[in-house]
Parts: structure tokens; sequence; C-alpha cells
């Protein structure tokens, strides 16, 4: 079966993450369920504790979508990658390329966000590269040997429902590990 799935929000936009991350992340997944995603990666900007109160949360209210724990990495060459499917932080501010092969270590996936250069483009050691951003655009990713997706890099609730893009992935049940072997065999369609 094919889910709809968007790997790149942010829940708390551009607050740090306190009091009101709770109300925030809520009205963002009930977006998320009310535009029909299946599975969002909540991806807040270097910080993961958004994305595992998300999870949690979606489990508590009994919400129908997948939330995958996940944070935007800012690297020391200040590209940002995504990493998704995340149980513990990953350190920012390190070099891309250790910091793609941390992701890998833990098992978790790592998605190329807006990849603007042509030398970010032609990596391969990534999981996936966005085809299309919502915020940024599209991108041509001819040649690319990686898996492609379409994001909305939402920073609100707002942003989620005014997005047109998500990724259909071709999964055999709905669950973290499905997904996470569907992008690494790059089964996966960017709207
Ligand atoms: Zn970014
Ligand atoms: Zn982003």
């Amino acid at each position: 079966m094919q889910i709809r799935a968007d790997l790149h929000t942010h829940s708390i936009g551009e607050e740090t993450f306190g009091p009101r991350a709770e109300s925030l992340l809520a009205r963002h997944l009930e977006a998320a369920v009310e535009v029909g995603l299946d599975c969002i990666a909540v991806s807040d900007h270097n910080d993961l504790r958004p994305g595992l109160l998300a999870r949690e949360y979606a489990v508590r209210h009994g919400l129908p979508i997948l939330v995958l724990p996940g944070m935007e990495l800012t690297t020391q060459e200040r590209v940002h990658l995504v990493a998704v499917g995340l149980e513990q932080q990953i350190e920012a501010w390190q070099p891309l390329a250790d910091t793609i092969a941390r992701i890998r270590e833990v098992a978790a996936i790592s998605v190329l966000p807006h990849p603007f250069f042509a030398h970010l483009r032609a990596r391969t050691d990534v999981d996936a590269m966005e085809r299309f951003n919502a915020q940024y655009g599209d991108f041509d990713l001819d040649g690319t040997l990686v898996a492609h997706v379409a994001n909305s890099d939402s920073h609100s609730a707002d942003d989620l429902r005014r997005s047109t893009h998500y990724t259909l992935i071709e999964v055999t049940t709905r669950s973290w590990d499905a997904v996470a072997d569907a992008i690494r065999a790059r089964r996966t369609t960017p709207v």
C-alpha cells in the first residue's frame, strides 16, 4: 500500500521548546490529520524534544497518524540536514559528512532538504533528497541516486494546510521500520 508522508516539518516553528510546545504541536498534528497525511516527521531545528513529545501526544490521543521524531540539524558548513526516526538527540554544528554517518549509525534516515547547490545534489551518502520543498520550490534531481521526496517544511499548522507537497511511500505496514526500509529502497514518489 501507499501512504502519504511529510518527512520535514517544524511543530513549534521558530519558538524554543517550552510550556507552549504541547499546544503548538497538538495543532500541528491536527492539521496533519486533516490534510490526510498518514505519516509525519516532526523535525524541529536542532532539538529532538518536540518530536518525542509529538509522538507521545499522538499515541496518548489515539491520532490516526504515524509520528516520527526527528531534527533538522544545522551542520558546521551551515548546510541543513533532516534526521528522521531518532530516539536520541544528535549533536548539531558538526561536519555534514560526520552528521550523515552518525544518523546512519543510529539507524535513522537522513534527508537532505532544499538542496540549493549542485555539490549537495551530487551526494550519494544520504538516504533521501528533497525534489520539492513547499517553502523553497523545486530542485532538479536528475541523475540522483537517492530517494526523492517532497515535503512541506511547514513552520506552523497553517503552513501544513497550505502545502500541496507530500511523499507517497510504498510500504507493507504503517510502521517506522516499514517506512525506513521503503526509503532506503527508494520506494518513494514526490508529489
Ligand atoms: Zn532548512
Ligand atoms: Zn526546515
